[in-house]
């Protein structure tokens, strides 16, 4: 979809890199055989880039812009790429070597600058650089105007970093009206960014932000009501690294949410459980499942796990407490667990799999630890000699192996986790989860009902 506007001097094509990828064929095919396995990466790769439309929103009139997705690079024609002056590529690292191929085949058409941003980009500029003609290192909403002027008067410099963080309360009206509403089954919006957890992992809360900051509730409000003008009744996706770390900014906006009848999604860490006011209004503003990284069943696994504190390893003795709570309040928890952490033996898989069936989960999701290029995790593992080879970003799927485990093999890593998936996903597992979540709630449901009624007598 195109933003027009008068005295055009630029055409601006934007790039999102979509589509979920893994090198191990076998696990691939395992994948297609038990939908629920990659049921989150598959619904992330289906979101729109909210950094691109969020980018095309600060452009100036004299830009012409267009959003588009491409999955496959080799089947998507560069027919309609050869007038635009800039394209912005966003991506991942484990589209990244697709995203530079696609890089040489636009310059090739004739595009005249070719410009990379994203976590990827961000931390290794110079990689890039080899492919485009800039790029943009951290947050883009400081420095794309600029580099836009720069572009039109053929003066692009190689590399844009904003001098100063980016202040939420500054952040523009995302152009949602850019996307092709119909391909998507949720839309997202951001309320924050920055976690203070700050795991050795985690790229998205390391790469773009040093602090925890927050968009003033008012714009959330408004880009909630845009996204209900292009879609009535929509499903939100918070765009948070973790969102209720200000809790007294949710009860405000939840409310106000509540009015709206949207349906939503985040992720957040355990300390949600202990409000129940927080919880009760997240239920009453339409909130269906929340994303918890529980991470690990074993201490072994959980110490040292964030670069700030202990958090989660001082939490696992609640985690079963916390997770019932969240799901009688009728919101489904996606519980996530990494495997190959280096407390990890191979032992691993069967405490992950008594450990989710013990926590009654709704959800599961497994993935390899994966260091991804930034992350202190991957300083370390560099460092140790752990990595298994230099640049092989393709394989930073989070269902490949990157590196070489502390407590055991790779191939058993990879058989651990392959017998992991298929018994956490067989149909009966799942419905199993889903059953009793919902068995559950209409209990604590009824429950509630006759506290109420008594209260009321
Ligand atoms: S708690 Fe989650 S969002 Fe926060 S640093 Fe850890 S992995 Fe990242």
């Amino acid at each position: 979809m195109m933003k027009q506007k008068a005295q055009k001097q630029l055409r601006v094509g934007l790039i999102a890199m979509s589509g979920v990828r893994a090198c191990d064929r076998e696990l691939l095919a395992l994948g297609l055989t038990l939908p629920g396995f990659v049921e989150r990466s598959e619904t992330i790769a289906s979101l729109p880039s909210l950094g691109l439309i969020t980018l095309a929103s600060l452009s100036p009139d004299w830009c012409e812009v267009s959003y588009h997705e491409v999955d496959q690079i080799d089947d998507w024609s560069l027919d309609e790429m050869d007038s635009f002056d800039v394209i912005a590529i966003s991506t991942f690292t484990a589209q990244v070597k697709e995203a530079y191929v696609l890089c040489e085949r636009l310059k090739n058409h004739g595009v005249q600058y070719v410009v990379m941003g994203g976590l990827h980009a961000t931390s290794l500029p110079d990689e890039a650089l080899q492919f485009c003609d800039s790029v943009i290192v951290g947050e883009g909403e400081l420095v794309w105007k600029q580099m836009l002027v720069d572009a039109r008067d053929r003066c692009l410099k190689s590399k844009y970093r904003a001098s100063q963080p980016f202040d939420l309360a500054d952040a523009p009206m995302p152009a949602y009206e850019l996307l092709d509403i119909q391909r998507y089954n949720r839309l997202t919006v951001q309320t924050s960014r920055g976690c203070p957890f700050k795991c050795e992992f985690c790229a998205s809360s390391i790469l773009l932000t040093d602090k925890y900051k927050q968009k003033p509730m008012e714009k959330v409000l408004a880009e909630v009501d845009k996204i209900c003008e292009l879609w009535k009744r929509p499903f939100i996706e918070f765009a948070d690294d973790n969102s209720f770390v200000n809790r007294g900014y949710w009860k405000k906006l939840l409310p106000e949410l509540a009015k709206r009848k949207v349906k939503w999604f985040t992720e957040t860490d355990l300390s949600v459980a202990w409000d129940d006011e927080l919880l009760d209004l997240m239920r009453m503003s339409g909130c269906a499942e929340v994303l918890i990284g529980l991470e690990s069943p074993s201490i072994d696994g959980l110490n040292g796990l964030e670069t700030k504190g202990n958090w989660k390893a001082k939490q696992l003795g609640r985690y079963q407490e916390g997770i019932t709570k969240i799901q009688s309040a009728g919101i489904r928890v996606n519980g996530c667990f990494i495997l190959g952490l280096d407390g990890h033996d191979v032992g691993i898989f069967d405490r992950v799999l008594a450990f989710a069936d013990k926590l009654e989960l709704y959800d599961v999701q497994v993935t390899y630890l994966t260091p991804f290029p930034g992350t202190p995790l991957y300083s370390r593992l560099r460092r140790e000699g752990r990595l298994l080879e230099e640049n092989a970003w393709e394989r930073c799927t989070l269902f490949d192996i990157t590196y070489q485990p502390k407590g055991m093999s790779c191939e058993q890593l990879r058989a651990g986790f392959h017998q992991l998936v298929k018994e956490l996903y067989s149909e009966e597992n799942t419905s199993l989860r889903r059953d009793r979540f919902k068995h559950k709630y209409r209990q604590a449901s009824r429950s509630r009902l006759r506290n109420v009624s008594h209260l009321k007598v």
